[in-house]
């Protein structure tokens, strides 16, 4: 069964939440990572092919969404322990929920922590969960354009990961757009290519993990 807890967002000090967050984090030594993306760019699917292709790696994974405990379910499929967060109408995470349903997780048995955010590239970006990394999913399917259009997702991101690498040319998908775009909100970092069904890009994505423990 999955475990779903209800929250509605209530104004309240994010910062100091996203705090006793990071400090749970760090005294169990877990990787904490925030998944951020429109609905439909495969975060789920990313997931589960992660927590699939690495045995050795233990991820606990919080569930956000607005309703349903459908992405729960296809996590708790792979073993791996979840909690479905369900707020009910507001459209990203805070750091109290997260803090509210963490000790529903085993901190002690887990190396990483994957929060995916409720789908959307506007306020998710803005409410700091208290994790480490701040992961941004962009599918090939939303089109090439979407990094200028959503600048706060994109520049406060880690890591971005092109998603379904794989039907980009049937859609018409332009990575050299969003590498430019990318470069003036966040030149920092270069856009990451990975497909769930090919498995382009996940060892590089598995190597990024793996080195968040080293
Ligand atoms: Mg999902
Ligand atoms: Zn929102």
């Amino acid at each position: 069964m999955v475990d779903i807890v209800v929250m509605r967002a209530i104004s309240s000090d994010n910062e100091a939440h996203a705090k006793e967050v990071r400090k749970a984090l760090d005294r169990n030594k877990v990787a904490g990572l925030n998944l951020i993306s429109s609905p439909g760019s495969g975060k789920t699917t990313l997931l589960v092919k992660t927590i699939q292709d690495n045995p050795g790696l233990k991820f606990g994974v919080i569930e956000g969404d607005v309703y349903t405990s459908r992405d729960a379910e296809r996590i708790e499929k792979t073993g791996a322990p979840s909690v479905q967060l369900n707020t009910e109408g507001s459209c990203h995470l805070t750091a109290s929920m997260i803090e509210t349903v963490l000790p529903k997780l085993d901190l002690t048995k887990l190396d990483y922590l994957m929060v995916e955010n409720i789908g959307n590239l506007i306020c998710p970006s803005a409410f700091s969960l208290g994790v480490h990394k701040r992961v941004v999913l962009l599918s090939t399917a939303e089109g090439s354009d979407k990094v200028l259009k959503y600048p706060q997702a994109f520049n406060t991101a880690d890591v971005v990961l092109i998603t379904k690498m794989d039907i980009a040319d049937v859609v018409d998908f332009d990575v050299k757009i969003v590498e430019d775009d990318l470069k003036a909100v966040n030149p920092k970092i270069e856009p990451w290519r990975v497909s769930a069904v090919t498995g382009e890009g996940l060892d590089r994505w598995y190597d990024w993990l793996k080195g968040l423990h080293a």
